[in-house]
């Protein structure tokens, strides 16, 4: 029989945050500041005596985005002083939170929330100049928010990437909406690591390895992939126990990763309070409730709303949630169509055609009035839905009135039978051959006979009411 392996993944995502300032100095965090070492203080380049200064705006962030994942926001909270020894870290430690974090529990997508806490962000060394290594201290002391998943078992390696990759890809649109970080992933704004094991007991959890350096919702899934195959051989082979507990890293080029170092437990660190900063009690400091009303609609509240509302396609929806302002000019349109039966049509036309000819050329939304007008053409059939794609490739360059354009360019479809009929029999005198395949049992030949009448017709003929007069003619 074959054996089942159990995969487990547990996620740690680190985002900056969107503040003005850096997390305990008032450095500017600019992300963008492209001059190295300029935005820097005594405090976070760790000059003796210099102190900390607490950022309540990034504690808020963390805090608006416990509420978001269903968390539960500490009352008591403190930071902590992890200790390590690398040139990115000038005070040999970080600024981080231990035992209290601010914000335990929650879930998000397939995984449930360990805990999110905030700590402060290391400088950026750069090692790619030649023989030595620079360092570049504007990214070090800026807010960084830490995120911890509960380990996940999937029933396969298929499902644990691709549920790994949607957590993160979900996270992104919170932190987005909460509008607390740019969360770029390209730009190192959001980083994901993965704790990955492979079990053939799914009561037991197998040694589990943390994969670093991913960079993009591609790697996130191609890496635990990876991982998981490379886990599962060894075990098949007998060789499970050399899969040691281990910090491995990403190489994107190879797609593969490679062993970094062997894990260090957490009293290596030998964290412990802060001394120089506050101990916090959140329900006291902030207006828990304020910052809790204050939230702008997330995504899954957003995703039921138009499922109920509009009853939409899934596809559609996810359009919306991840384009807001697309979704919002919907929004104005199914008012616009309310009661008409339309509005699943209108969504076709924006999701599909208007985005095809957006990514083409420099197409800009139309007035809703506009575009709801054109929807009302198209299916109230007075003019063909081919039509009805051109008059949207010109309203989205000149917006205009598509019953205008369609009078005017005479494109109103004509249901008008006895004309088409007219047409209908020039173009059967004017193709024999086509009709001989047709009588001679080759329905398709018929489709040729309403494309001609399309084209006579400038498209403006009722292809079904063409078809119809075509085979009575035929018969
Ligand atoms: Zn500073
Ligand atoms: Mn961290």
């Amino acid at each position: 029989m074959e054996k089942k392996y159990y995969p487990t993944i547990g996620l740690e995502i680190h985002a900056e945050l969107k503040t003005q300032t850096k997390m305990f100095c008032a450095c500017k965090n600019d992300p963008d500041e492209e001059n190295p070492n300029v935005n820097v203080c005594p405090v976070c380049m760790a000059h003796p005596g210099a102190l900390p200064v607490i950022n309540k705006k990034a504690i808020e962030n963390v805090i608006k985005v416990g509420f978001a994942v269903n968390g539960k926001i500490s009352d008591f909270t403190e930071f902590d002083r992890k200790n390590y020894f690398y040139p990115d870290i000038p005070k040999g430690y970080q600024i981080s939170q231990y035992k209290y974090p601010i914000v335990s529990g929650g879930n998000l997508a397939d995984f449930d929330i360990t805990r999110v806490h905030l700590e402060e962000d290391t400088a950026n060394n750069k090692h790619d100049r030649g023989d030595f290594s620079l360092i570049d201290f504007n990214r070090g002391g800026v807010p960084l928010m830490e995120l911890v998943t509960e380990a996940m078992t999937f029933q396969n390696d298929e499902e644990a990437a691709k549920g790994a990759t949607k957590f993160a890809k979900e996270l992104q649109l919170i932190l987005w909406y909460l509008g607390v970080s740019e969360a770029n992933m390209e730009k190192g704004e959001m980083r994901v690591e993965a704790n990955i094991s492979v079990s053939t007991d799914p009561k037991k959890l197998g040694t589990k390895v943390e994969v670093k350096n991913l960079n993009s919702f591609r790697s996130v899934e191609r890496a635990i992939k990876y991982e998981l195959d490379r886990m599962t051989k060894l075990i098949e082979e007998g060789k499970g126990s050399e899969i040691v507990q281990e910090t491995r890293g990403w190489d994107d080029s190879k797609q593969k990763t490679f062993s970094q170092r062997k894990k260090e437990g957490s009293a290596d660190y030998r964290y412990f309070p802060d001394p120089d900063l506050p101990k916090l009690k959140l329900h006291e400091a902030f207006d828990l409730d304020a910052i809790k009303n204050s939230l702008q609609e997330l995504p899954q509240v957003k995703r039921a709303r138009y499922k109920k509302d509009f009853g939409i396609k899934d596809e559609d929806i996810e359009v919306y949630v991840n384009e807001p302002s697309l979704g919002m000019w919907f929004e104005e349109v199914a008012k616009i169509l309310k009661d008409t039966g339309k509005i699943k049509v209108s969504s076709n036309y924006i999701t599909t055609d208007f985005i095809g000819l957006r990514a083409k050329s420099g197409a800009k939304l139309p007035s809703v009035v506009n575009f709801a007008e054109l929807i009302n053409l198209v299916s109230e059939n007075k003019i063909s839905s081919r039509v009805a794609k051109d008059v949207l490739a010109m309203i989205v360059i000149k917006d205009e009135s598509p019953i205008k354009i369609a009078s005017e360019k005479n494109l109103l479809q004509s249901s008008d039978t006895g004309a088409l009929k007219e047409i209908a029999k020039k173009i059967i005198d004017a193709s024999p051959k086509v009709v001989a395949d047709y009588k001679g049992g080759k329905e398709q030949a018929l489709m040729f006979l309403v494309g001609q009448i399309m084209k006579e017709t400038k498209g403006s003929a009722n292809p079904a009411i063409s078809k119809q007069i075509l085979i009575d003619l035929l018969k």
